[in-house]
């Protein structure tokens, strides 16, 4: 659905790429598309704003690092951005930390797609969390509704508790809150009436509703294809209702995607389910780094700065994590990572200072691990055997020769390394075992993400 949006921004920002530096002056012009491009694409008029001024002064507070063009740094940020305004990289499922039944109910206009969307969900709950899940219709003014979520219950089989047109919409509630208690249902999904319009009557009813069952999530379903409207109707919702989330509906079809992009800042509330067809599994989670990069369709770009901006890997952190906790020793091959990651990361002298719980580290391994022996040490690690590497204890009198002469270094600059190594070992040994959790969380957000493998 994002296809126009995205063709406009790529276009816009394949212009800044190649320039020299980012400035007021030279992003004017491409601010000013990608502020159209947003206009175009419905995208509410104080979002746009918002985002514009964001992307400005990140764009002009930023050191373009070498290794790629400001164009392509531009680019990361305003991705960053997108994925900002839709609440961030993290995609959210529904919480259900309730008494069971935990009660879902969703509201929002007629014809958004909230009947559908039950459904899905319920079979998605059904499938993927092994939860078992009652279904009931709260949307009396239409009896061919009530019939709708009969059908697609038996569809997904669920359990459908039945209601009629004559009934009060917080009577049927209750009612299904009672049975699905007694039953033992996990889940129970109360679907609700729409109408038109956003009007005070409905919003009065869907409140006392939501005020007698009391859900563990009210989502607000909304219909993508409803454009700048979708963002009026969601502060109606959001001012009448606790929602908890929001379902954003028909996003297969040719809307112009401003609605994500307004929804989650005008509520507060996280996109957490995308519907992507009429089919009862078109259900996604709503995950805004995806959506954003299919908005951008940049994909090259951004892991090219990305990558340019980190350079590390993640994945080796994690396996050494892995290692030490099941107590294992870390070894020359886990020290050349991390020597390798921290010159790559613009050297261990300006990371040691930013590192809290940095003073933990013995003074002796401080002074040692500077800049220049960094290289250095890792020609020597290069030098060795890869049982040298694993069991260094047997690194003795010949070993050490071989990898002097082959690494251009002394063996006494061996024995140093070594030395600082088995002084790493021991504290890699020591946060292992405990330190570790406090460490992490000290680090936690002041630190580039796998720096010494935490
Ligand atoms: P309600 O009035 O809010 O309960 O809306 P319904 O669930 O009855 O849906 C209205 C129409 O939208 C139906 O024809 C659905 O099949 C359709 N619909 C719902 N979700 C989606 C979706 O994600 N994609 C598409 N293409 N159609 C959908
Ligand atoms: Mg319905």
């Amino acid at each position: 659905m994002f296809q126009n949006l995205s063709d406009r921004l790529s276009g816009v920002l394949k212009n800044i790429t190649g320039q020299g530096k980012l400035t007021e002056d030279n992003i004017k012009d491409t601010l000013r598309e990608v502020r159209m491009s947003l206009l175009e694409a419905d995208v509410a008029l104080p979002v746009v704003k918002d985002f514009i001024e964001q992307v400005k002064v990140k764009a002009l507070g930023e050191t373009v690092i070498k290794s790629v063009s400001p164009g392509q740094a531009f680019v990361k940020i305003v991705n960053d951005e997108l994925i900002s305004v839709m609440g961030g990289v993290a995609a959210e499922e529904l919480s259900l930390n309730a008494r069971p039944p935990a009660i879902v109910m969703v509201a929002g206009l007629q014809g958004a797609g909230k009947t559908t969307s039950v459904a899905k969900l319920a079979l998605r709950l059904k499938e993927q969390q092994k939860k078992k899940v009652m279904v009931v219709s709260c949307d009396v003014y239409r009896p061919a509704a009530i019939d709708q979520l009969k059908t697609l219950a038996s569809e997904v089989d669920v359990e459908f508790f039945p209601s009629s047109g004559e009934q009060n919409p917080i009577d049927i509630a209750t009612a299904a809150v009672d049975a699905a208690k007694k039953g033992h249902f996990d889940v129970l999904i109360v679907d609700t009436a729409g109408r038109l319009h956003v009007d005070e009557a409905m919003m009065e009813e869907v409140k006392q509703l939501n005020r007698a069952i009391k859900p563990v999530e009210t989502l607000f379903v909304v219909d993508s294809m409803t454009g700048q409207d979708a963002a009026n109707t969601a502060k109606a919702f959001n001012d009448a209702l606790p929602l908890t989330g929001v379902i954003l509906t028909k996003t297969d079809g040719d809307a112009r995607g401003g609605a994500a992009l307004s929804i989650r800042t005008i509520t507060g509330k996280p996109i957490k389910y995308m519907g992507v067809g009429e089919k009862i599994v078109a259900l996604e989670l709503f995950h805004p780094d995806r959506i954003a990069s299919r908005i951008l369709g940049m994909g090259d770009v951004l892991s090219l700065v990305e990558e340019a901006q980190q350079k590390l890997d993640e994945k080796k952190s994690e396996k050494l994590v892995k290692k030490l906790k099941k107590g294992k020793k870390f070894d020359l091959s886990d020290f050349k990572d991390q020597l390798d990651q921290m010159s790559k990361m613009g050297g261990i002298t300006s990371l040691m200072g930013k590192m809290p719980g940095m003073g933990n580290i013995p003074d002796a391994v401080k002074d040692q691990v500077n800049d220049k022996h960094t290289a250095r040490m890792v020609a020597m690690i290069n030098s060795m055997t890869p049982k040298e590497r694993q069991f260094p204890d047997i690194i003795k009198g010949s070993r050490k020769k071989r990898i002097a002469a082959g690494s251009g270094t002394q063996v006494q600059d061996v024995n140093k390394m070594l030395k600082q190594f088995s002084q790493m070992q021991k504290m890699m040994k020591k946060f292992s075992k405990g330190g570790m959790k406090n460490l992490m969380r000290g680090m936690a957000g002041k630190m580039p993400p796998g720096m010494m493998g935490f």
